[in-house]
């Protein structure tokens, strides 16, 4: 035995430098694993730590940011607003609230609208109008049916809706819930049962490393939730206000859901979540949603002012054509590095790898500057603001390729045991 040979070097020694900020996150709970940088700048596409290093982001707080960082129409929304009423209480009405659920509802085809702070409460709020609408019209049916590998969130509700995940490791599953396998058809018309009250889907599963359900089955689905009498519920936290290309996924795929609920993008980075509901599903009454920042009047500015936006002209074109762009590059990328399938619409795009090695891209990225998400072991995501330019992309290409060569050579290294 080699008393004197050094340990093999990890992925993780091979790629990480320590950065130079001393802040200490010891009093934060562990939750996420977060990189040891702190941010104190944003600016469209751009972030800057506190040692003043740039970053491209192409997570923009897990799609949140729908205009970027700090986009002025935000900051003048938000600052008018404060000055004008913060909050009035919920009991109250206020003018941006009024105004955000009326354009929304025009602007998305529904009929009501209720507002909301995260995304995991507007799918338990969906749930539970769900659950209200199977007393009134089904029986007392309340089972939601949804699919493996799905991700709505996670309270208690959306998490049992979500079926999987380590954060569900600990957590009894509620009761009510049953999951199929996605783009499954078959599976999903043999789950339904009398107790069946709704079908909950995404139209494209974010977490689950960006897969789109087919046009097939989405259309099979809402035929399915026709002909037997149950809702369909759309989770549009991740795909809707534009993220991919129309205000909502459902007009890509020509289908129109009962319920629909929106996060992430509305407020373009401040807390702010809405349940749609369309004919029918309308079945609340007065006493049975409420919560103390619902419709809350600053960040229903906020998300006035990002649905102005992107329902400016040219704004949806503008998220296409760079969209198509960003896709063609990474298309190259993967070619080159030989790595595998590329999934996505509008400015959302899944990237496999040939290996479970994305957690590792993600903190060589972080080295050369980019901001990346890997929701699963093997797949990139990407999902920029929804104003980034061309160039933005080009210089993420350029950072990605040189965080994929850190990658390999590291990996080479950790194979041959040396120790850099
Ligand atoms: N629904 C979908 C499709 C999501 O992707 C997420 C979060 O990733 C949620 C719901 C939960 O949103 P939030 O994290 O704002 O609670």
């Amino acid at each position: 035995m080699n008393l004197f040979r050094r340990p093999a070097p990890s992925l993780d020694d091979l790629i990480l430098e320590a950065p130079s900020d001393t802040s200490s996150s010891e009093s934060l709970m562990p939750s996420v694993a977060r990189p040891p940088q702190v941010f104190v700048r944003g600016q469209g596409s751009w972030l800057w730590d506190s040692d003043d290093h740039a970053y491209l982001d192409f997570s923009q707080g897990n799609a949140a940011n729908s205009l970027g960082h700090s986009p002025q129409v935000l900051i003048k929304a938000l600052a008018d607003q404060t000055q004008a009423l913060i909050n009035p209480g919920n009991g109250l009405h206020n003018r941006a609230q009024l105004n955000l659920a009326e354009r929304l509802c025009h602007r998305t085809g529904s009929d009501q609208a209720y507002l909301l702070n995260t995304g995991a409460e507007a799918v338990e709020a969906a749930i539970k109008l769900a659950r209200k609408w199977g007393q009134l019209h089904r029986g007392g049916a309340y089972r939601i049916i949804s699919a493996s590998a799905g991700c709505h969130g996670r309270s208690f509700a959306a998490m049992s809706a979500s079926a999987g995940g380590p954060e569900n490791r600990f957590e009894p599953q509620l009761p009510g819930f049953s999951h199929v396998p996605f783009n499954d058809l078959p599976a999903l018309h043999a789950a339904v049962d009398a107790q069946t009250v709704a079908i909950l889907l995404e139209p494209i599963q974010g977490e689950a490393g960006v897969i789109p359900a087919t046009e097939h089955y989405l259309k099979g689905v809402e035929r399915l939730c026709r002909e037997l009498g149950i809702l369909l519920i759309l989770d549009e936290v991740q795909t809707g206000m534009g993220r991919c290309g129309t205000l909502l996924a459902e007009q890509q795929y020509g289908v129109r859901a009962d319920i629909i609920t929106l996060g992430k993008g509305l407020g373009g980075g401040v807390p702010l979540a809405a349940l749609l509901a369309r004919g029918k599903a309308c079945c609340f009454d007065v006493g049975e949603l409420e919560g103390t920042h619902h419709g809350n009047a600053l960040m229903a500015s906020a998300g006035l002012a990002v649905l102005d936006s992107v329902l400016e002209h040219g704004f949806m074109d503008h998220v296409r054509e760079s969209g198509v762009y960003l896709g063609e590059g990474l298309a190259r990328l993967a070619y080159r590095y030989d790595h595998g399938q590329l999934r996505g619409h509008g400015l959302m795009w899944g990237l496999t790898l040939s290996d479970d090695s994305a957690d590792a891209v993600v903190k060589a990225a972080l080295h050369e500057g980019l901001i990346l998400q890997a929701p699963q072991p093997n797949c990139l995501r990407f999902t920029p603001a929804l104003t980034v330019s061309k160039s933005n992309i080009d210089e993420m290409l350029l950072r990605l390729a040189r965080a994929f060569s850190r990658v390999r050579t590291a990996q080479l290294q950790c194979r041959k045991g040396i120790a850099v």
